[in-house]
């Protein structure tokens, strides 16, 4: 079987966004790759620890792998682990760093964006190489698919040069990984500013919906999201003119998977009104179906102890395999 691999940082709340994203893909991927759902702690340090000196990482994990489980992941055919109890990671992240321009990762949009709300302050380095640590989450364990919101296409696309300049010289060490993006639901934007993506960081909480949301609050939040004032009013799908009723739409679609044309016609003649409420029954009886199974899960913490510890054992020994071969190639 081809190898899959994804993960989520276990910082802040986790957002419908990372769901549409991703997250609802992941048990029908099971199905036909081996699949490991990283949950990238080490990566979460970074803008963690500037934020809060207690957080707390082992509860924030605990949420993580209860929330994999309840959105599908099944812990019996697939690899759930934690970035951090594999050290092979930080390891492989040292080498490939060798592999990687300072100027490719000075054009990271992700990284630009992250330093101008710093105010070009205090900028580590750790948020500069953050691409490369997930080219080593990556590359250790011969990926062939990666599946991503579109947020991190441009991450990807780095991790995949590094791969190629790495095998031009030691001769097909890496696998290619190929890159998984949904054709809807890649990028769900901000509710109240459809013009930017939905995000766990933002400041304005009426903007995302949080998988953990009170269920009314999540009807709240869709019935007062910014739609337009096109006068024809329609249901329509164009991201330029009606970027609000467009978003509304993309999660619609990944919630139900009926296609964006499909909806379309369904609510050609409907008011937006009664579009959000039909979107909010079917947003809201998949959140509280995610939320009972998490809570059940949650609760069950010697269960969650058990799947990372399996987790740590298979992934660190099939990546020290990787590594070693690795370590030899460049002569140590
Ligand atoms: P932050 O904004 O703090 O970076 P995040 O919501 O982007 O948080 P991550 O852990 O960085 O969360 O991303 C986890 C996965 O969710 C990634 O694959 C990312 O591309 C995807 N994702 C994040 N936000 C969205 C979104 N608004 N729409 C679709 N996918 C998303
Ligand atoms: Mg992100």
């Amino acid at each position: 079987k081809e190898i899959m691999f994804t993960g989520i940082q276990p910082s802040g709340s986790f957002t419908l966004g990372n769901y549409c994203g991703t997250m609802c893909n992941w048990y029908n991927l099971q199905k036909k790759y081996k699949c490991f759902f990283c949950i990238s702690d080490l990566h979460a340090f970074n803008t963690i620890q500037k934020a809060s000196k207690k957080y707390k990482f082992f509860d924030k994990i605990f949420d993580l792998v209860a929330l994999y489980l309840s959105c599908g992941v099944n812990p019996k055919k697939s690899i759930i682990f934690v970035q951090f109890q594999v050290h092979t990671h930080s390891q492989l992240y040292w080498i490939l760093s060798n592999f990687t321009y300072f100027g490719e990762l000075f054009r990271m949009t992700q990284f630009k964006k992250k330093k101008e709300l710093l105010n070009n302050k205090e900028i580590d380095l750790a948020l500069f190489c953050y691409p490369v640590l997930m080219a080593a989450d990556i590359l250790l364990y011969k990926t062939n698919f990666v599946s991503i919101g579109l947020d991190q296409k441009q991450h990807l696309e780095l991790v995949q040069n590094i791969a190629y300049r790495f095998n031009r010289i030691y001769k097909d060490i890496f696998v290619i990984p190929k890159i998984l993006i949904k054709s809807i639901g890649s990028k769900i934007m901000a509710l109240q500013e459809p013009k930017k993506k939905m995000s766990k960081s933002d400041v304005n909480i009426k903007n995302t919906i949080f998988l953990l949301d009170n269920i009314d609050l999540i009807r709240l939040k869709l019935q007062k999201s910014l739609t337009d004032s096109d006068k024809s009013a329609k249901i329509i799908y164009d991201t330029r003119k009606k970027p609000g009723i467009s978003n509304l739409l993309s999660i619609f679609s990944s919630i139900t998977k009926k296609t964006i044309f499909n909806l379309e016609n369904e609510f050609k003649y409907t008011k937006y009104s009664i579009f959000k409420k039909n979107l909010s029954d079917v947003v809201c009886d998949t959140i509280s179906n995610i939320q009972k199974s998490y809570f059940y899960f949650r609760k069950n913490k010697d269960y969650l102890i058990d799947i990372i510890n399996l987790g740590k054992k298979y992934a660190l020994n099939d990546s020290l395999k990787n590594l070693f071969k690795i370590y030899k190639k460049l002569g140590f």
